[in-house]
């Protein structure tokens, strides 16, 4: 989190709020969040926004004067649209865009690493960003083909959400995909038949959308903190799934666990939990 469906609801309600208000001042308060220093952050200042667009799991907001700024919320990071400033004091502040009455567009990051990230930058360098250039094709609303697309001796765990092969999923989407394609996360790429990568690309469609639109219902501006989580398979270990009622399954990494479904998707073998054999060594 945040990945597609939470970026591109962002996106859509801040394209619908932001256009015609203009920033009276900006400040960066994250040491390292703010990544460019040409053109200077106080360029902001006076400007109009006229659009908001997302690229996999980037955001950028476009300004007169042929200004944007690019953001990465990696998988802490929120924004919001608020109608009060935030305290100085507040340390997950990283990017505050103060418009009139006080309102402000808040880019905030919670735990305790910095990773979130801003880049200002004139509209004519967008594209050649690094970040932007390297992104695969998008998960949403029609990816292309997956069986060329994923055609690597990895596992599809990794593959998918490789932003650099296709963009827009992360660790929590991913399970909940896999799980309606009936798909092993281990099973390679280079592996999947013309039938199973049909399949998984239904499943990204479907799943993406799903969530887009539970979103649609329920998340509005300010934007929250938390999302609403419409989640059936990812972290659900112990519940029945949801195609076939089969206790859950998981495996368990430093900072994230998998989910599945060993009839589904693994041929009914339970995978190896990493967690309890690190201990068991
Ligand atoms: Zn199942």
């Amino acid at each position: 989190m945040p990945e597609l469906p939470e970026m591109e609801i962002a996106a859509r309600r801040l394209a619908a709020a932001l256009p015609g208000e203009t920033i009276e001042s900006a400040l960066a308060p994250g040491i390292n969040a703010l990544k460019t220093f040409d053109p200077p952050l106080h360029a902001l200042e006076g400007r109009t926004f006229t659009g908001v667009q997302r690229r996999g799991k980037l955001l950028w907001l476009e300004l007169d004067g042929d200004l944007v700024v690019l953001l990465h919320l990696m998988s802490a990071g929120r924004i919001q649209l608020q109608p009060t400033r935030a305290g100085l004091r507040d340390k997950t502040s990283r990017l505050l865009l103060r418009l009139p009455e006080d309102r402000e567009l808040r880019v905030r990051e919670f735990g305790t690493k910095q990773r979130a990230w801003v880049k200002v930058l004139r509209a004519d360098e967008l594209g050649g960003d690094e970040s932007l250039a390297s992104l695969g094709p998008e998960a949403w609303p029609d990816p292309p083909p997956l069986r060329a697309l994923l055609d690597a001796p990895r596992p599809l765990h990794s593959l998918l959400r490789d932003q650099q092969v296709i963009t827009g999923i992360g660790r929590t989407w991913v399970d909940e995909i896999l799980n309606v394609a009936r798909l092993s996360p281990f099973k390679r790429g280079d592996d999947l038949s013309d039938d199973e990568a049909e399949a998984l690309r239904a499943a990204m469609v479907s799943e993406l959308g799903r969530v887009l639109d539970v979103y649609e219902e329920r998340v509005d501006i300010p934007l929250p903190e938390k999302f609403p989580k419409p989640t059936r398979v990812h972290a659900h270990q112990g519940d029945p799934c949801p195609q076939c009622g089969t206790i859950l399954e998981a495996v368990f990494y430093e900072d994230y666990v998998m989910t599945y479904c060993p009839t589904d998707q693994t041929d009914g073998k339970v995978l190896k939990d990493r967690r309890l054999s690190r201990l068991l060594k």
